[in-house]
């Protein structure tokens, strides 16, 4: 269960994951991309930890994402900013496991449509949008499940983003935002076990 407090400090504490992170996620998206993914989740969960620091559940979504919109420069400040607003829509004040699935929907339906993305693109969605049927399967988001979803990614051809630039030569690069996407929903997880 995840009261208002806990969600803090699970947001909180993306900032050290993507302090930790951040070389990872820029070498992923120097190869498919403009190298600047690291750089980006990293002031976007920073200025989270900074700003977004009381309120209920669904204020503390909804902040988040206004605060990852406009610290975040890129296709992907819009997209997870946009998704968390969404997400702060259905949430209730202690999130339970059934309570997240249900959010992770939304980030999934939110990713997608703004993204105009569908899965087997190589984006952050292929993550996104199986982690709701994973949660409700397993019962929990372990770390290696979640793994396992960017490690998919890598296979693929990008067919969105900038990475789609790079056509066949995409294949044998895990793509950045999914990646991302695995320690975000990883944070959501640890937070309702
Ligand atoms: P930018 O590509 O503008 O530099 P980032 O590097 O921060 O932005 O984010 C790149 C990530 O954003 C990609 O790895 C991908 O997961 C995600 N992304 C880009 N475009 C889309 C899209 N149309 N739909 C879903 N995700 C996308
Ligand atoms: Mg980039
Ligand atoms: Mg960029």
């Amino acid at each position: 269960m995840m009261d208002s407090e806990k969600l803090i400090s699970q947001l909180h504490g993306l900032k050290a994951v993507f302090d930790d992170k951040e070389s990872e996620l820029t070498a992923l998206d120097r190869e498919i991309g403009d190298g600047d993914h690291g750089v980006n989740m990293k002031r976007g969960f920073s200025a989270v930890a900074e700003k977004v620091t009381e309120g209920s559940t669904q204020e503390i979504l909804k902040q988040t994402g206004m605060t990852l919109m406009s610290s975040i420069g890129g296709a992907s400040g819009p997209l997870y900013g946009f998704s968390f607003v969404k997400m702060s829509e259905v949430a209730e004040d202690t999130i339970d496991s059934e309570n997240l699935a249900t959010i992770l929907e939304v980030f999934a339906k939110t990713v997608g449509e703004k993204g105009k993305v569908s899965g087997g693109e190589k984006t952050m969605f292929d993550v996104i949008s199986k982690t709701a049927d994973l949660l409700r399967e397993k019962g929990s988001l372990d770390l290696k499940s979640l793994q396992a979803l960017a490690d998919d990614t890598e296979d693929m051809v990008a067919t969105k983003g900038r990475a789609a630039y790079f056509k066949e030569n995409s294949k044998g690069t895990i793509d950045p935002g999914a990646q991302s996407a695995v320690y975000v929903i990883q944070a959501l997880g640890e937070g309702v076990q």
